[in-house]
């Protein structure tokens, strides 16, 4: 059975994308920063499609910790599908940016990347098959004021899947990312709506279950020649 490790699984997009991915037929890792139980509803969700599934915790900006979970679950093996979903905003302008808010995001969205990918690289890679899909935004293909830190941190990742695509491509590995733009989630829950549709041409906001369906499809046998690519999930947001 093949299995899919999804960082940050417990919430919004990342736990319609494991779902999506159950739904599919693999079986499903999952990690969140604290609370084991934070994985329940998904586990039980993932039971009742029949597929298996495991939680792990670990907060990603944590090199060691991150190494530990995966290498002490995946040993010698890695996971078909590496989706690394899991991200924070803290928005402010950046004149009053404090050094938590910039260092937070970026050692969680960029650094946390390097931290989970890299204990399972060299296995995907001596499997020679896989799909590695991050998670960018919108922020990181456009820039956003007052999200500076955000922007860069999702700007740096699409850098991160042009290159490791040119890296690991001829090792069979498909590398892409999705920029979602606003999705209904958590992170975007005290946003103000009412100043961000008029800016979306669908005028709507996306589902986190939209942006899981184009995960499906980069991890399927239809995108087969897609590589190194920005799927961009905005409703027009950017064009
Ligand atoms: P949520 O805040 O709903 O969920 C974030 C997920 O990331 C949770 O599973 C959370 O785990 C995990 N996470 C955050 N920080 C850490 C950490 N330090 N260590 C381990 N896990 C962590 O976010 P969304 O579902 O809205 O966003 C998912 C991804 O999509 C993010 O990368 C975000 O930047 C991106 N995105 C979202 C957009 C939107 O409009 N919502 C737009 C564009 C991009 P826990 O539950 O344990 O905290």
């Amino acid at each position: 059975m093949k299995t899919a490790l999804v960082i940050g699984g417990s919430r919004g997009i990342g736990r319609k994308i494991a779902l999506r991915l159950a739904t599919d037929g693999y079986d499903i890792v999952a990690t969140c920063r604290k609370d084991i139980a934070a994985l329940d509803p998904l586990k039980s969700e993932v039971g009742n499609l029949g597929r298996k599934f495991n939680g792990l915790v670990f907060d990603i900006q944590d090199r060691k910790a991150a190494a530990d979970a995966l290498t002490g679950f995946f040993g010698e093996s890695a996971p078909d599908i590496f989706v690394y979903n899991a991200g924070i905003s803290r928005d402010n302008l950046m004149v009053f940016m404090t050094p938590g808010e910039w260092d937070d995001v970026v050692h969680t969205n960029l650094d946390g990347f390097y931290n989970t990918i890299h204990p399972l690289l060299f296995q995907m890679i001596a499997r020679k098959s896989g799909r590695i899909i991050v998670i960018a935004s919108a922020s990181g293909q456009v820039g956003q004021p007052g999200q500076v830190n955000y922007s860069a941190s999702k700007a740096a990742l699409i850098g991160v899947v042009k290159a490791l695509a040119k890296e690991v491509g001829k090792k069979g590995i498909l590398v892409n990312a999705v920029a979602p733009g606003f999705i209904e989630t958590d992170m975007t829950a005290d946003l103000p709506i009412d100043k961000i549709l008029p800016m979306i041409p669908l005028k709507r906001a996306g589902s986190p279950e939209e942006v899981a369906g184009v995960v499906s499809f980069l991890c399927g046998s239809d995108s087969t020649y897609i590589h190194g690519q920005v799927i961009a999930i905005n409703g027009g947001l950017v064009i």
